[in-house]
Formats: structure tokens, C-alpha cells, sequence
């Protein structure tokens, strides 16, 4: 489990993408994105969700899936595109400080799809607060780049299971053992 609120959402959003393993694209279509958000509670089942929200959900999710990669260490090479593309979401799905003698929370401006999309936006922005945004972050096994909350004390972690790391060292192996073939 994720010590942090803000980074299970995160996570919860970003954990929605294919992996060419069997876990399925939950944003292909209106309807999936409306289910996912209906099933999490973001968004009332009779709220009309078109194809181009869930294209929406899409960018806004493979934006911060490079992102996350980047923490993890992993080659990003859309980094400046999704950073940039980031930026300009937090124009288009505005929040607004919500402040009292407990704390203060970044919530969406405005109802609907976009507000869902700007919530995603507050608990990055809430994560990014404490210690925990640097350590969201998708797993370096592609494709399965899911995200996962990094525990490891010097923040090395780079998979998502052990299952993907030993993958991705077989795969370093058998590469030697070809390399070494053709030498
Ligand atoms: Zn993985």
C-alpha cells in the first residue's frame, strides 16, 4: 500500500493502460473511461462521457506514465513533450485551494470530466508537497510500464515486481550470451 492518499489516486489513475500482458486499455472508449470513473466514485453512472474525454484521459495518463518513467530512471525520451503537455493541463482543468484550520486540498474547479482530470492534477500536486512524487514511479520492463510507489530507502527501486526485474535481467542475459555468440 501507498503511505499517502494523494499517490494512490495518482497510481489509480496512471494504472488504467495496457501492458501487452493481458491487463487491458481501461481508457479505449468513452464507456471504459465512464465505468472507471463511475467505479471509483469520481463520477455519477448518467454523466455523459464522449470519445474525445477519454482521448482526454488518455494523453493526460500517458503524460504522466513518461513522467514517471523518468523517476524511475528509465529512457523517457517524450519528457519535454509531456512536462510541456502537464503544464498546459493545469490551465485546462483548473483547481482551487480548499483551506481551513486542519490543512488545505486542491480541488477541482469544475464538475464533470474535467474535473476528474483536474483531481488527478491536485493529488499530483499534493504528492508533489512531501516526499512521495518522486516516488511514483512505472516500471523500466517494457512494455508494462506500470506505475508503483518506490519504498526502497535510496529510492533505487525500478520495477514494479520482481517478476519484471528477473525479465528484464534475463533478457540483459541472453543478450551477453548472443553478443558473446556473434564475438
Ligand atoms: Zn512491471
Amino acid at each position: 500500500m501507498v503511505e499517502s492518499e494523494a499517490g494512490e489516486a495518482v497510481l489509480r489513475f496512471v494504472n488504467t493502460h495496457a501492458d501487452g500482458g493481458g491487463r487491458p486499455e481501461l481508457f479505449g472508449t468513452a464507456r471504459g473511461f465512464a465505468d472507471w470513473a463511475a467505479g471509483h466514485e469520481l463520477l455519477p453512472p448518467d454523466v455523459v462521457v464522449t470519445e474525445s474525454d477519454a482521448v482526454a484521459a488518455r494523453e493526460l495518463r500517458d503524460a504522466l506514465v513518461t513522467v514517471l518513467l523518468a523517476h524511475a530512471a528509465a529512457p523517457a525520451p517524450g519528457l519535454p513533450d509531456a512536462e510541456k503537455y502537464l503544464e498546459q493541463a493545469g490551465a485546462r482543468y483548473p483547481l482551487v485551494a480548499v483551506i481551513g484550520r486542519e490543512g488545505a486540498r486542491l480541488r477541482p474547479a469544475a464538475g464533470g470530466v474535467p474535473g476528474v482530470l483536474a483531481g488527478v492534477l491536485g493529488a499530483v500536486a499534493e504528492a508533489a508537497q512531501g516526499d512521495v512524487w518522486g516516488r511514483l514511479k512505472a516500471c523500466c520492463n517494457p512494455p508494462c510500464h506500470f506505475g508503483f510507489f518506490d519504498r526502497t530507502r535510496n529510492r533505487s527501486g525500478r520495477f514494479c515486481s520482481p517478476g519484471c526485474s528477473s525479465q528484464v535481467s534475463m533478457r540483459a542475459m541472453r543478450k551477453r550470451r548472443k553478443d558473446a555468440e556473434m564475438a
